[in-house]
């Protein structure tokens, strides 16, 4: 049952496991859910809640990256179109099958990202969702109303999957449980458990809810936790020069869907500073996105730069002919890739490598680090047959190329969804009768959304939501589209949480301090 109360139940009445695995985010939920699928007795813990970290601020894609190939690193591409494929069929609800364009502004341009791209889709082999094409300047206008028309020769378009980060970390949390897994949130290791040979044979954690601690034993012990990896590796007695994360923040605005008229993104292969800059349609909003800006210390929530800010606005402005400004921006989001350094390297991180490496410290700790959403599937795998090797577990395959994910439908059912409630999958059917069941469910949380109070009910009863931010930021992403929308439903939330978790007047006003914190961060 995907219920925080059970699975500490569950966790207390175990008393050894295959593995642990700290952190729920991509990589984290990914070894989890392969891991209990190939029957491994495991158990999850994440500190704050499911996609808390970087895995709730990615530009939402699911993509070979064509920024990948214009280096030359057709391994990753290869690799990651692949997953892409997968991903496609394994969590149909979430993947949607997005249009971009490539405007050229010199003749040329359209004809070397046109050849490029053919590469693309080639390498995409027998899992291809689309196929590139050269256009012309009207096709180019047609496809995105408010493209700026001086100069315009035309350009490419072609197609790359796009998801709801957060959802999809949730969805594969329940996976997970379904599969016998033993999954937590808000729930903090805070220390690892020595045999007497000084190797880790489990972790202490912190329930930050009751602030009880728990002892875990298991044979193995995972470290998924991102950005934040020198910190558990620390706690193993990590030596000081075993591997360097060097976290890189990237920054995405929100704005109105006026910013981007029709339904195809906008790529722009090469910025001002020779990044990449995507404008999406998502949520019935635009994220533009994104920076690379080396940060020296990992933070919950990273304060987005005002140089950042400015870099994107500056260089959408180049684009459209909608013009965004400060004021436009309706919610601010940044995350920290955490990226493994080559030794000595101390610049820029363009370049350091996207993808995974996986870390066994002399304690025993098997860390993994890098790699992107698309490819947490790789990743998890990659984890799971290098644990089975090095700590003698029962050798079975992995089963996840074809595990279909909570909440996949079929194509036909996909179609049949209540559009309103379409990420939540095959959940919808049960969800819309839950909202139907009560008058009181149908109220919406905010004038300006379609976000009801049944929908934070089924949060609190379904989704192991805990927190206002647990519900605004990731099981709705309202905090993500509208930052002053989620801060005026706080209280409203707060309400609904108090009496689903039976908690105190001061726990709510609290809830509401903390929130107000947060969500301070998003706006300008
Ligand atoms: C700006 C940006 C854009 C991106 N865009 C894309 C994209 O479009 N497509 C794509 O494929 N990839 C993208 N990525 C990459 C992708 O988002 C990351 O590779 C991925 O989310 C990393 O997941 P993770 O699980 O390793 O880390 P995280 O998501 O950070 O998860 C680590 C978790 O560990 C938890 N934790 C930390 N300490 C503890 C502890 N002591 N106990 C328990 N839990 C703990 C944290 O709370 C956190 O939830 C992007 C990344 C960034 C930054």
């Amino acid at each position: 049952m995907f219920n925080r109360d059970f699975q500490l139940k569950q966790l207390k009445s175990t008393t050894h496991l295959d593995m642990v695995v700290i952190g729920g985010g991509a990589s984290g939920l990914g070894i989890a859910v392969d891991a209990a699928s190939r029957g491994f007795k495991v158990a999850l813990f994440e500190a704050h809640d499911f996609a808390k970290g970087t895995s709730s601020r990615s530009t939402k894609l699911v993509h070979g990256g064509v920024r990948y190939l214009a280096q030359g690193n057709i391994k990753l591409v290869t690799e990651a179109l692949k997953e892409r494929g997968l991903l496609e069929k394994n969590a149909r609800h979430l993947f949607k099958r997005q249009e971009f364009l490539i405007p050229s502004y010199q003749w040329w341009h359209k004809y070397y990202y046109g050849l490029g791209l053919t590469v693309y889709d080639l390498l995409s082999k027998g899992l291809s969702i689309g196929t590139s094409n050269v256009v012309s300047a009207k096709t180019a206008k047609d496809k995105i109303e408010n493209l700026k028309p001086k100069g315009l020769f035309g350009g490419v378009t072609y197609y790359d999957g796009q998801f709801d980060d957060a959802r999809l970390a949730l969805n594969l949390a329940q996976t997970a449980v379904n599969l016998g897994a033993i999954v937590v949130n808000h729930c903090k290791v805070i220390n690892m458990l020595l045999d007497e040979n000084s190797k880790i044979n489990g972790v202490e954690v912190k329930d930050t809810e009751t602030v009880e601690i728990l002892k875990v034993k298991s044979t193995v012990v995972v470290n998924a936790t991102g950005v934040f990896s020198n910190k558990i590796m620390k706690l193993a007695g990590r030596k000081k020069k075993e591997l360097k994360i060097v976290p890189s923040q990237g920054i995405h605005l929100v704005l109105d869907k006026a910013f981007l008229k029709g339904s195809t993104a906008l790529m722009v292969p090469k910025t001002s500073d020779g990044r990449v800059l995507f404008a999406i349609p998502w949520h019935n909003k635009v994220v533009v996105g994104t920076t690379d800006t080396p940060i020296k210390k990992p933070s919950y929530e990273p304060k987005p730069l005002e140089t950042e800010i400015d870099f994107i606005l500056d260089n959408a402005s180049e684009y459209l002919t909608k013009k965004p400004t400060r004021n436009d921006v309706q919610s601010v989001f940044s995350g920290l890739r955490p990226l493994v350094a080559p030794e000595g390297d101390k610049s820029s991180t363009k370049e350091i490598s996207r993808g995974h490496k996986i870390i066994q410290s002399e304690s025993g700790l098997l860390s993994i680090v890098g790699g992107k959403w698309t490819t947490y599937r790789e990743m998890s795998r990659d984890l799971v047959n290098e644990a089975i090797d090095l700590y003698g577990l029962r050798k079975v395959n992995t089963k996840t190329k074809t595990l279909s994910i909570h909440g996949n439908l079929s194509e036909h059912e996909k179609e049949k969804l209540n559009k309103e409630l379409w990420y939540y999958g095959s959940d919808a059917v049960e969800l819309d009768q839950f909202i139907k069941s009560n008058d009181s469910y149908n109220q919406i949380i905010h004038p300006k959304y379609n976000f009801t109070k049944g929908q934070v009910i089924w949060a609190v009863r379904k989704e192991m939501a805990r927190t206002i931010e647990d519900v605004l930021a990731r099981r709705m992403r309202l905090l993500f589209l509208d930052a002053l929308a989620a801060v005026d439903s706080a209280e409203l939330v707060a309400n609904i949480l108090q009496k689903e978790l039976g908690k105190s007047e001061d726990w709510k006003k609290e809830q509401i301090i903390t929130f107000n914190e947060v969500a301070s961060v998003y706006l300008i």
